[in-house]
């Protein structure tokens, strides 16, 4: 048989059911991504997505509370000591509470509050408790922090927080400052704790082979996790991988394509994200967007949707606007999804063209 042959057989199977083996992941993560067999991989991956999750997406925002040089240190980040330019600073509660209701009112079912690797523990859980009494219910509080304890995610548990994200890198302890154990150690922790475990493999570059891509996808086949996908880096200028440039949106579908379908038999994975938020990437087996800014308001101006002096955005890395709620739901819509949903899966709201 064939090496296409043999591709085009597992791709079958996967579209009746069957979950992708590694080694299997590994073959489809080595497909040039513009090849014959790349779009079948895609396009088997959508039709896999769009009947396990009801033809239903899921935006989660994303808001930065809290920025400073940052002693992770990583060689992708914007923020990382060593080179970046960024001030101190912190997002006033007010702001993070209007953002948070705008990005409800825009059909957002979750928001990420995104630190730094250190941050206040104390601050933020305190900020989680005003949160919770004073954005809408249905919106559902997920911390983006730094390595914490068991205990502190107990905190966090009983104040309402109901997930975290948290990803063992690609190169993670290369090209980070932390090592990969203390990464896994406190995933582990986060599902013990009984918070739902948002999970992606990222940062994607095209340095990374598909056997690096592969182990680190498995991570979120083997562990349970609400939600796994694919997250690309952005270049950023002066850091020391900003050489290596950026990968195209088909590789990105591509490997969000091989998250789908080795995740396809967990029940617990309810959505399969893709960062930047895409449409090639809702053709390909994704089917959840993290907006960077709630739903407009009528007065609202192109130049007002970029970053603030406080607060942060993955907007800030594109050095770009931010990509609203409307924005989301018009490229659900226009790649045919039918609803917006939960983060259990569930259907809230139809999606209309222009809505
Ligand atoms: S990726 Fe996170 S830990 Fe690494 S430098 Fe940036 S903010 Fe810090």
């Amino acid at each position: 048989m064939s090496a296409d042959e043999q591709i085009e057989g597992m791709l079958k199977e996967a579209a009746n059911g069957r979950a992708i083996t590694r080694a299997e992941a590994r073959m489809l993560l080595s497909l040039p991504d513009n090849s014959l067999e790349a779009a079948l991989l895609r396009s088997t991956a959508n039709i896999v997505s769009r009947r396990r999750f009801g033809n239903r997406g899921l935006l989660l925002g994303q808001i930065g509370v809290d920025m400073e040089p940052c002693d992770g240190d990583c060689a992708f980040c914007f923020f990382a000591k060593s080179h970046t330019s960024i001030q101190a600073s912190v997002l006033p509660t007010e702001e993070v509470i209007a953002r948070c209701e705008r990005f409800a009112a825009g059909g957002a079912q979750g928001v990420f509050l995104m630190t730094m690797h250190r941050f206040g523990f104390e601050w933020f859980r305190d900020l989680c408790v005003t949160l919770r009494r004073s954005i809408p219910a249905q919106l559902e509080i997920l911390a983006n922090v730094g390595d914490v304890t068991a205990s502190q995610l107990g905190e966090l548990r009983d104040v309402g927080v109901a997930g975290a994200y948290h990803v063992c890198r690609l190169r993670e302890g290369v090209d980070s400052c932390m090592p990969a154990a203390q990464r896994r150690a406190t995933i582990e922790r986060i599902i013990e704790s009984g918070m739902a475990w948002y999970n992606l493999c990222e940062p994607i570059g095209p340095e990374h082979t598909a056997e690096e891509l592969a182990e680190q996808i498995w991570l979120g086949v083997e562990l349970p996790c609400r939600q796994h996908g694919a997250m690309q880096r952005f270049p950023v200028p002066g850091s020391p991988l900003y050489a290596h440039g950026q990968i195209s949106l088909a590789r990105l579908s591509q490997i969000v394509a091989v998250v789908a379908l080795a995740t396809a038999h967990k029940k617990e994975t309810t959505s399969i994200a893709v960062n930047v938020s895409n449409i090639v990437g809702l053709f390909s087996g994704a089917n959840a967007f993290f907006p960077e800014a709630g739903e407009p308001l009528a007065e609202d101006r192109p130049q007002d949707h970029v970053a603030g002096p406080e607060g942060f955005t993955t907007a800030l890395w594109r050095q770009s606007n931010e990509i609203t709620t409307a924005d989301c739901r018009t490229m659900l819509a226009a790649a045919g999804f039918s609803h917006l949903m939960d983060t259990k899966g569930g259907p809230t709201t139809v999606l209309h063209l222009n809505s």
